[in-house]
């Protein structure tokens, strides 16, 4: 069985200090399989796209041996786009425009072949199409899932019922303050672990991220970067890589959780080199071990006591 990935497909306007680029490949689902794909195949894709959607971007996704069945094409449609714009400082970001176009009917059929995947990643998208995801799986082992402000504040109802259900909920510091109503972040690990996750992980963009899982904290360093063209998509890379790993080594203990973080802040950490999806468009194992080891040098120390 391959790694089900469901998320947005999209075309991304996106400026930032350095340059602007239009109608690029986006969306939570194609960042998540892209940054997944390094790890173990098949990547089993689920979403929705229009005409409109370019030939080549599929072609991309192909030669990442991303399973593109359970992609659902609309005759006429146009597909998602959104647009951000990315200040001198890069952790701030103005959304320009949502339009969910085929995302507003969108129905998420899980094909057959999709139903028994053990390892499932639900990239950002409404909290009620998530549900209706889970409702056609059978067994699944481990639920990632990603959500953001939008369906914290629009679809609070369905996303308390979909934590319910979820193994390891991944958002960033501001989506945990919201969420858990709570601006102590530790506070609100507790809150948001009750809600249902037994796993939680808050990004921390360019801090790190923390890890709350079996009563432990585990704190992961950011890379220091010295190049970040467009930090678009270095949340879902993370969920990607993160995910990518676990269902490449069906391991879910505490300590492997720990290793998946920092493999999930690596395969970030490529993505916002670039624009685009480019970051993360020829990347080995080998880059990311290398870079992973890197990580880990960061906040190693030879304890002399
Ligand atoms: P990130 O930078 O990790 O927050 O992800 C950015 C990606 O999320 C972009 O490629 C967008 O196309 C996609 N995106 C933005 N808003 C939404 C939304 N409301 N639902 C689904 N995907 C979205």
């Amino acid at each position: 069985m391959g790694l089900l990935v469901v998320g947005s497909l999209g075309l991304d306007t996106v400026y930032t200090p350095f340059d602007k680029v239009e109608d690029a490949l986006g969306g939570s689902a194609t960042y998540i399989s892209l940054a997944a794909s390094y790890f173990s195949g098949p990547i089993q894709m689920v979403g929705v796209i229009g005409t409109d959607f370019p030939k080549q971007y599929i072609d991309i996704l192909a030669n990442h041996n991303i399973d593109t069945e359970g992609l659902q094409t609309i005759q006429g449609g146009k597909t998602f786009r959104w647009g951000g714009k990315y200040h001198y400082d890069l952790n701030v970001r103005d959304t320009l425009f949502t339009e969910l176009n085929v995302f507003k009917n969108f129905d998420p059929i899980i094909p057959d072949k999709f139903k028994k995947s053990k390892y499932v990643c639900l990239g950002n998208i409404d909290p009620t199409l998530q549900l209706k995801v889970l409702d056609q799986l059978t067994d699944p082992q481990l639920i990632v899932c990603d959500t953001m402000n939008y369906w914290i504040e629009g679809k609070k109802d369905d996303l308390l019922q979909l934590l319910e259900q979820v193994h390891v909920l991944v958002i960033n510091d501001s989506e945990a303050r919201l969420l858990a109503d709570e601006p102590n972040l530790i506070k609100a690990s507790k809150i948001i672990t009750d809600m249902g996750p037994q796993s939680l992980i808050i990004k921390k963009g360019e801090h790190g991220a923390m890890l709350f899982t079996s009563g432990t904290i585990f704190s992961a360093p950011a890379y220091p970067m010295e190049m970040i063209f467009d930090p678009t998509g270095a949340g879902d890379s993370f969920a990607g890589g993160f995910t990518g790993y676990l269902f490449k080594t069906r391991d879910l203990s505490p300590n492997n959780l720990k290793c998946a973080v920092i493999y999930g802040s690596t395969l970030a950490s490529f993505c916002v080199e670039k624009f685009s999806t480019k970051g993360l468009e020829d990347l080995s194992y080998l880059k990311i071990q290398d870079r992973y080891r890197e990580f880990l040098n960061l906040s190693r120390i030879d304890d002399t006591e």
